[in-house]
């Protein structure tokens, strides 16, 4: 669909894939204003295709459009949009057991000018792409590296918005955690450098050997990811005490070692729930439990996967059909 001053959304429609065409002036290429959302489409055992949650992504899409100076984009145009994107292709086929319809709905200022001020012509789309499971057989354990000295995002920033400018700012410290031999990067705050934050594309749990779990508080920094939130509500329906506080990375050092911290895990959209093995920081390391999946991990990843492949009751309506 297509914004504009005075006019509003208009002319959404269908289409197949293929280029697009911008204006080398369009504000999106020199002013990074994009947007974008990840959400999936599970086709249950039943036969019915299912997506989860997308008001919550449609909530948090205009949160992001809101620090981004965009329009917004009601729950009629961006779930009707998806939806209409889905049921254009009702045949798409899941890949492998785990497999999802991988949606990408985004927004960019299309307008054509040199000049720092909101746009005032806009473009919201929806590409769809099957996916298969994150994993092949039995989820493993990641290795993370610390990023000591490049952050995402700081106060006052962009950091809860989902723009793809927060991307391009982790994409050097991403390069380097893989050129350490680590699978992710794992960010810190960007202001005492020692509060654990978030991983490139996941949020961040800490299980305690007392049964509790904790993640760090959405105070700006970090997506408030809507696994992160899934989890929350599924380990309180079963009585986990489940604490928003900091957590300095030196503390989670000596818990690992001490044997109080159990597990941790990192959480999203495109791989559910990944256990976290190993911490590599600077010159030191260390090892999460027994460097592999916990028990709190695998059955807080099963519980949910198990409501999103429609294999359980749907205590809190998560799951919307669509046909
Ligand atoms: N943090 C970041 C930086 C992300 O890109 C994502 C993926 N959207 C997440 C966390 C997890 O969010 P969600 O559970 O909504 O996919």
């Amino acid at each position: 669909a297509e914004w504009t001053e005075g006019r509003g959304w208009h002319s959404a429609r269908v289409m197949p894939r293929g280029p697009l065409s911008l204006d080398p002036a369009a504000a999106v290429l020199h002013y990074a204003q994009e947007i974008f959302e990840g959400l999936k489409a599970y086709r249950t055992e039943t036969g019915d295709t299912v997506l989860f949650r997308p008001d919550a992504n449609a909530a948090r899409f205009r949160k992001s459009a809101e620090r981004l100076a965009m329009p917004m984009v009601s729950d009629d145009l961006f779930i009707g949009a998806i939806e209409a994107l889905v049921k254009a292709d009702r045949d798409w086929f899941p890949a492998g057991p785990e497999g999802a319809l991988y949606l990408r709905p985004f927004m960019f200022a299309s307008e054509a000018f040199l000049g720092v001020r909101p746009a005032k012509e806009y473009r919201f789309l929806v590409l769809a792409s099957s996916v298969a499971g994150y994993f092949k057989g039995a989820p493993k354990a990641i290795t993370i590296g610390v990023s000591r000295n490049l952050n995402r995002a700081g106060p006052g920033g962009t950091g809860a918005a989902k723009c793809g400018g927060n991307y391009a700012a982790s994409l050097v410290a991403q390069a380097e955690a893989i050129e350490h031999g680590c699978d992710q990067v794992v960010f810190l705050d960007a202001v005492e450098h020692r509060f654990v934050e978030e991983l490139g594309g996941m949020n961040t749990f800490f299980v305690f050997d007392d049964g509790s779990i904790l993640t760090p508080p959405l105070d700006g920094t970090i997506l408030p990811g809507i696994t992160r939130d899934s989890l929350m509500t599924l380990a309180r329906d079963e009585g986990v005490v489940v604490r928003e506080e900091r957590y300095a990375i030196d503390q989670w050092q000596a818990d690992a070692a001490s044997g109080r911290l159990r597990e941790s895990f990192a959480c999203g959209t495109a791989a559910v729930v990944t256990s976290i093995g190993k911490v590599v920081d600077g010159d030191t390391s260390f090892i999460i439990g027994d460097g592999g999946p916990g028990p709190v991990t695998q059955a807080l990843r099963e519980r949910l996967v198990a409501i999103q492949r429609g294999q359980s009751n749907d205590p809190h309506g998560w799951l919307k059909r669509l046909f």
